[in-house]
């Protein structure tokens, strides 16, 4: 049968993605389908230029001669690249994780968000509730010592629902979307449970096959958009969304097939270039990406050249697609 036919069935061990899950923690190397293995003019967006038919080391430190630079076809990709050796992987992935390290996104969002101005004010600013209620929903938040003053608002001080998410549009600069359109069971593939529910954010549809909508509860990371939109090869739109059609795409989310995802702690950064590359050799992916989000390094492997959907990088499947999230454990 062949690896394409195979990711069409759904039985967790048959699985591509679970068979290379279970290969990250085995010894064996893992070999290329046949279908695949003399491909080297894989023609995908992500790549496209970088792999002729002579596919040549991208570290630039490379001592293989020209024999050793033919030994290995064009796999593993990371990032765009192909790396000859173990020594060359671990070379390009070590850049990618430094520039992943140093990325200015953080402290950005944070000084953003220290200019916000509060939900309160802008609901009050724009007649969305009265003084009254804000007061009541402040003193409420105060005396609870939990919860988000647009819950207190809707609980304590009797304000409908969507003034809250029409102030939190105001509030973010960003449109306020609908569950109209909603691709639940593709968008449940496009980033791991773990770093959703990190971000409170959820993958909505995508609109003209270019941008993918991303719904936040309520505050908006703009460095979650930036590390989906370097991840989906998307134009990435934020917004936010009413509560309860929020949690009702959670649900439905939370009910559909993911990629394959496995969460690693690591002692330091050089640990985590080691699983980086070891994931690299084992799966040999036809493309692979590292992206920061918070303290999480995202990497997503597409194992085959039909792991691709139609959209940027976005899975067709969750089968022959593996995310591995690593985390530094603090000191
Ligand atoms: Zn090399």
């Amino acid at each position: 049968m062949s690896r394409s036919a195979d990711r069409f069935r759904i039985d967790g061990d048959t699985h591509a993605s679970a068979v290379a899950l279970r290969l990250m923690d085995s010894a064996d190397s893992w070999s290329p389908s046949k279908s695949f293995a003399n491909d080297v003019s894989a023609a995908l967006p992500s790549f496209e230029g970088s792999t002729g038919d002579k596919p040549e080391c991208a570290y630039d430190g490379c001592a293989a001669g020209w024999s050793k630079r033919w030994k290995r076809r064009a796999r593993p990709v990371f990032e765009d690249s192909w790396g000859c050796s173990k020594a060359c992987l671990r070379a390009l992935v070590d850049a990618s994780v430094r520039r992943e390290m140093e990325g200015a996104d953080g402290a950005e969002v944070a000084e953003e968000h220290e200019h916000r101005v509060p939900l309160g004010l802008v609901l009050l600013a724009q007649g969305l509730v009265t003084q009254e209620q804000l007061r009541s929903a402040l003193e409420a938040q105060k005396v609870a010592g939990r919860g988000r003053i647009g819950e207190w608002l809707v609980e304590a001080g009797g304000v409908a629902e969507t003034k809250i998410t029409r102030g939190l549009g105001m509030q973010w600069q960003c449109p306020v979307l609908s569950l109209s359109g909603f691709d639940g069971i593709r968008m449940a593939l496009a980033m791991p449970v773990v770093l959703r529910e990190l971000c409170r954010a959820v993958p909505l549809r995508v609109a003209g096959g270019r941008i993918l909508y991303l719904a936040f509860d309520e505050n908006v990371d703009a460095a979650a958009a930036f590390a989906l939109e370097r991840m989906s090869g998307m134009r990435v739109e934020s917004g936010v969304m009413p509560r309860a059609d929020f949690v009702r795409a959670v649900q439905m989310l939370d009910g559909s097939a993911t990629v394959k995802c496995r969460e690693v702690d690591v002692a330091d950064r050089n640990e985590m270039v080691e699983r980086v590359v070891d994931a690299l050799q084992k799966l040999q992916p036809v493309a692979s990406r590292v992206v920061r989000l918070r303290d999480r390094y995202w990497m997503r492997l597409w194992l085959e050249r039909g792991a691709f959907g139609k959209n940027g990088t976005l899975p067709a499947t969750g089968d022959d697609v593996v995310d591995l999230v690593i985390r530094i454990r603090r000191k």
